[in-house]
Protein backbone atom coordinates (compact mmCIF):
# COMPACT_ATOMS: atom_id res chain seq x y z
CA UNK A 1 0.00 0.00 0.00
CA UNK A 2 0.94 3.42 -0.84
CA UNK A 3 -0.15 6.37 1.56
CA UNK A 4 0.90 9.57 1.48
CA UNK A 5 0.46 12.45 4.27
CA UNK A 6 -0.28 15.57 3.00
CA UNK A 7 -1.06 19.51 4.55
CA UNK A 8 0.29 23.20 4.60
CA UNK A 9 3.86 23.82 6.41
CA UNK A 10 2.94 22.87 10.01
CA UNK A 11 0.10 20.81 9.73
CA UNK A 12 1.44 17.73 11.34
CA UNK A 13 2.11 15.11 8.67
CA UNK A 14 5.87 14.55 10.08
CA UNK A 15 4.83 13.66 13.37
CA UNK A 16 2.05 11.70 12.56
CA UNK A 17 3.68 9.86 9.88
CA UNK A 18 6.99 8.87 12.58
CA UNK A 19 4.16 8.00 15.04
CA UNK A 20 2.25 5.89 12.61
CA UNK A 21 5.54 4.24 11.52
CA UNK A 22 6.51 3.40 14.59
CA UNK A 23 3.27 1.83 15.39
CA UNK A 24 2.64 -0.36 12.65
CA UNK A 25 6.54 -1.59 12.71
CA UNK A 26 5.10 -2.65 16.55
CA UNK A 27 2.54 -4.65 15.15
CA UNK A 28 4.74 -6.21 13.30
CA UNK A 29 4.06 -4.94 9.88
CA UNK A 30 6.46 -4.44 6.67
CA UNK A 31 6.76 -0.60 6.65
CA UNK A 32 8.65 2.16 5.14
CA UNK A 33 8.78 5.77 5.39
CA UNK A 34 9.92 8.57 3.29
CA UNK A 35 9.92 12.24 2.80
CA UNK A 36 9.28 13.60 -0.69
CA UNK A 37 11.80 15.08 -1.52
CA UNK A 38 14.39 12.98 0.17
CA UNK A 39 14.71 9.70 1.75
CA UNK A 40 17.28 8.68 -1.31
CA UNK A 41 21.03 9.91 -1.40
CA UNK A 42 20.95 12.01 -4.59
CA UNK A 43 16.68 13.19 -3.81
CA UNK A 44 18.36 14.55 -0.37
CA UNK A 45 21.18 16.30 -2.12
CA UNK A 46 17.96 17.92 -4.85
CA UNK A 47 16.27 18.67 -1.56
CA UNK A 48 18.84 21.00 -0.69
CA UNK A 49 19.45 22.38 -3.65
CA UNK A 50 15.51 23.70 -3.37
CA UNK A 51 15.61 24.56 0.34
CA UNK A 52 18.62 26.65 0.05
CA UNK A 53 18.56 28.41 -3.73
CA UNK A 54 16.45 30.87 -4.99
CA UNK A 55 14.86 29.90 -7.95
CA UNK A 56 12.12 30.36 -10.86
CA UNK A 57 9.04 27.97 -10.32
CA UNK A 58 9.67 26.05 -13.34
CA UNK A 59 13.29 24.91 -12.63
CA UNK A 60 11.95 24.46 -8.64
CA UNK A 61 8.71 21.56 -10.68
CA UNK A 62 11.56 19.87 -12.13
CA UNK A 63 14.05 19.51 -9.00
CA UNK A 64 10.92 18.46 -7.04
CA UNK A 65 10.09 16.01 -9.76
CA UNK A 66 13.48 14.53 -10.28
CA UNK A 67 14.05 14.12 -6.38
CA UNK A 68 10.35 12.10 -6.57
CA UNK A 69 11.52 10.22 -9.34
CA UNK A 70 14.68 8.90 -7.93
CA UNK A 71 12.49 8.10 -4.73
CA UNK A 72 9.99 6.03 -6.95
CA UNK A 73 12.99 4.38 -8.81
CA UNK A 74 15.25 3.49 -5.32
CA UNK A 75 12.80 2.80 -2.67
CA UNK A 76 8.45 3.10 -3.63
CA UNK A 77 8.68 0.95 -6.92
CA UNK A 78 11.25 -1.91 -4.55
CA UNK A 79 8.90 -1.65 -1.52
CA UNK A 80 5.96 -2.40 -3.58
CA UNK A 81 7.05 -5.34 -5.48
CA UNK A 82 8.00 -6.88 -1.79
CA UNK A 83 4.29 -5.82 -0.55
CA UNK A 84 5.55 -3.16 2.39
CA UNK A 85 3.33 -0.72 3.52
CA UNK A 86 4.83 2.29 2.45
CA UNK A 87 4.13 5.93 4.53
CA UNK A 88 4.85 9.56 2.47
CA UNK A 89 5.36 12.26 4.07
CA UNK A 90 4.09 14.56 1.19
CA UNK A 91 3.82 12.83 -2.48
CA UNK A 92 1.94 14.17 -6.15
CA UNK A 93 -0.38 16.57 -4.57
CA UNK A 94 2.28 18.80 -2.58
CA UNK A 95 3.18 19.84 -5.96
CA UNK A 96 0.11 20.15 -7.57
CA UNK A 97 -0.90 22.91 -4.48
CA UNK A 98 2.39 24.24 -4.22
CA UNK A 99 3.71 24.78 -8.04
CA UNK A 100 0.60 24.51 -9.03
CA UNK A 101 -1.64 26.34 -7.35
CA UNK A 102 0.37 28.35 -5.46
CA UNK A 103 2.85 29.14 -7.90
CA UNK A 104 0.63 29.10 -10.98
CA UNK A 105 2.09 26.60 -12.88
CA UNK A 106 -0.30 24.76 -15.66
CA UNK A 107 -1.72 22.17 -14.04
CA UNK A 108 -1.47 20.36 -17.41
CA UNK A 109 2.26 20.60 -16.73
CA UNK A 110 2.42 19.54 -13.40
CA UNK A 111 0.21 16.55 -13.92
CA UNK A 112 2.63 15.07 -17.00
CA UNK A 113 5.74 15.68 -14.66
CA UNK A 114 3.83 13.96 -11.91
CA UNK A 115 3.33 10.98 -13.82
CA UNK A 116 6.16 10.40 -15.48
CA UNK A 117 8.31 10.59 -11.92
CA UNK A 118 5.77 8.92 -10.47
CA UNK A 119 5.70 5.92 -13.16
CA UNK A 120 2.02 6.64 -12.97
CA UNK A 121 1.74 4.83 -9.46
CA UNK A 122 -0.99 7.05 -7.22
CA UNK A 123 -1.40 6.79 -3.66
CA UNK A 124 -4.07 4.02 -2.24
CA UNK A 125 -4.84 6.70 0.94
CA UNK A 126 -3.97 10.58 0.40
CA UNK A 127 -4.47 11.88 4.73
CA UNK A 128 -4.94 15.39 4.10
CA UNK A 129 -4.17 17.20 7.27
CA UNK A 130 -6.32 20.33 7.60
CA UNK A 131 -5.08 23.43 9.93
CA UNK A 132 -6.49 26.84 9.80
CA UNK A 133 -3.24 29.00 9.00
CA UNK A 134 -3.06 30.71 11.90
CA UNK A 135 -2.04 27.68 13.75
CA UNK A 136 -0.05 26.41 11.22
CA UNK A 137 2.17 29.66 11.46
CA UNK A 138 2.06 29.58 15.09
CA UNK A 139 3.13 26.16 15.67
CA UNK A 140 5.97 26.38 12.56
CA UNK A 141 7.35 29.44 15.16
CA UNK A 142 8.01 27.18 17.77
CA UNK A 143 9.92 24.70 15.25
CA UNK A 144 13.73 25.48 14.53
CA UNK A 145 15.11 26.20 11.50
CA UNK A 146 12.04 27.90 9.40
CA UNK A 147 12.21 30.04 6.83
CA UNK A 148 9.98 32.72 6.99
CA UNK A 149 6.32 31.97 4.89
CA UNK A 150 4.12 33.93 2.50
CA UNK A 151 0.60 34.03 4.22
CA UNK A 152 -1.03 34.78 0.65
CA UNK A 153 0.79 31.96 -0.51
CA UNK A 154 0.12 29.33 2.23
CA UNK A 155 -3.28 30.36 1.95
CA UNK A 156 -3.87 29.46 -1.87
CA UNK A 157 -2.02 26.63 -1.20
CA UNK A 158 -4.21 25.54 1.60
CA UNK A 159 -7.41 26.12 -0.02
CA UNK A 160 -6.16 24.15 -3.17
CA UNK A 161 -6.36 20.72 -1.00
CA UNK A 162 -10.08 20.82 -0.73
CA UNK A 163 -9.83 21.17 -4.22
CA UNK A 164 -8.26 18.27 -5.13
CA UNK A 165 -10.90 15.32 -4.64
CA UNK A 166 -13.39 17.21 -7.02
CA UNK A 167 -10.55 17.90 -9.80
CA UNK A 168 -8.89 14.20 -9.58
CA UNK A 169 -12.38 12.19 -9.22
CA UNK A 170 -10.30 9.72 -6.67
CA UNK A 171 -11.30 8.55 -3.96
CA UNK A 172 -7.66 8.32 -2.01
CA UNK A 173 -8.47 11.63 -0.26
CA UNK A 174 -9.46 11.96 3.56
CA UNK A 175 -9.20 14.93 5.09
CA UNK A 176 -8.22 14.81 8.94
CA UNK A 177 -8.81 17.93 11.27
CA UNK A 178 -5.31 18.49 12.69
CA UNK A 179 -5.98 21.50 14.93
CA UNK A 180 -6.98 18.92 17.57
CA UNK A 181 -4.62 17.44 20.42
CA UNK A 182 -1.84 15.06 18.79
CA UNK A 183 -3.40 11.93 20.47
CA UNK A 184 -6.63 12.43 18.78
CA UNK A 185 -5.27 13.44 15.80
CA UNK A 186 -3.67 10.43 15.35
CA UNK A 187 -6.30 7.76 16.26
CA UNK A 188 -8.28 9.26 13.13
CA UNK A 189 -4.73 8.73 11.04
CA UNK A 190 -4.84 5.05 12.69
CA UNK A 191 -8.04 3.89 12.06
CA UNK A 192 -8.54 5.20 8.72
CA UNK A 193 -5.39 3.27 7.65
CA UNK A 194 -5.98 0.18 9.69
CA UNK A 195 -8.99 0.17 7.46
CA UNK A 196 -7.19 0.23 4.42
CA UNK A 197 -5.17 -2.62 5.44
CA UNK A 198 -7.53 -4.86 6.94
CA UNK A 199 -9.77 -4.22 3.92
P1 LIG B 1 6.35 20.88 7.45
O1 LIG B 1 5.47 20.83 6.22
O2 LIG B 1 6.84 22.26 7.71
O3 LIG B 1 7.40 19.83 7.46
P2 LIG B 1 4.68 19.23 9.16
O4 LIG B 1 3.33 19.14 8.55
O5 LIG B 1 5.60 18.11 8.95
O6 LIG B 1 5.35 20.61 8.69
P3 LIG B 1 5.22 18.86 11.95
O7 LIG B 1 6.67 19.16 11.84
O8 LIG B 1 4.81 17.45 12.15
O9 LIG B 1 4.44 19.49 10.70
O10 LIG B 1 4.57 19.72 13.11
C1 LIG B 1 4.87 21.12 13.28
C2 LIG B 1 4.95 21.44 14.77
O11 LIG B 1 3.66 21.30 15.37
C3 LIG B 1 5.88 20.49 15.55
O12 LIG B 1 6.53 21.23 16.53
C4 LIG B 1 4.92 19.47 16.16
O13 LIG B 1 5.41 18.94 17.35
C5 LIG B 1 3.68 20.32 16.40
N1 LIG B 1 2.40 19.56 16.30
C6 LIG B 1 2.07 18.64 15.35
N2 LIG B 1 0.82 18.19 15.53
C7 LIG B 1 0.32 18.83 16.61
C8 LIG B 1 -0.94 18.81 17.31
N3 LIG B 1 -1.95 18.04 16.92
N4 LIG B 1 -1.08 19.63 18.38
C9 LIG B 1 -0.07 20.44 18.77
N5 LIG B 1 1.14 20.51 18.17
C10 LIG B 1 1.35 19.73 17.10
O1 LIG C 1 7.45 19.07 4.30
P1 LIG C 1 8.89 19.29 3.99
O2 LIG C 1 9.71 19.62 5.19
O3 LIG C 1 9.46 18.16 3.19
O4 LIG C 1 8.91 20.58 3.06
C1 LIG C 1 10.04 21.38 2.91
C2 LIG C 1 9.68 22.72 2.33
O5 LIG C 1 9.39 22.62 0.94
C3 LIG C 1 8.43 23.34 2.97
O6 LIG C 1 8.71 24.68 3.30
C4 LIG C 1 7.38 23.27 1.90
O7 LIG C 1 6.52 24.36 1.96
C5 LIG C 1 8.19 23.27 0.62
N1 LIG C 1 7.55 22.53 -0.47
C6 LIG C 1 7.18 23.19 -1.64
N2 LIG C 1 6.63 22.48 -2.67
C7 LIG C 1 6.42 21.14 -2.59
C8 LIG C 1 6.79 20.46 -1.40
C9 LIG C 1 7.36 21.19 -0.37
O8 LIG C 1 7.34 24.39 -1.73
N3 LIG C 1 5.92 20.48 -3.63
MG1 LIG D 1 7.43 17.98 7.98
Amino acid sequence: YLISFEGIDGSGKTTLSRMLYEHLLKEGHKVSLYRDPGSTELAENIRKLILENDMDPTTELLLFEAARSSLVWEKILPDLREGKIILLDRFIDSTVVYQGFGKEINLGTVNILNHISTRSIKPDLTIIINIPLEKAVERLKTSKSRFEQDLEYLRKVRDAYFLLPDMYKERRYAFVDGSRELQEVFEEVKNLVLSLIND
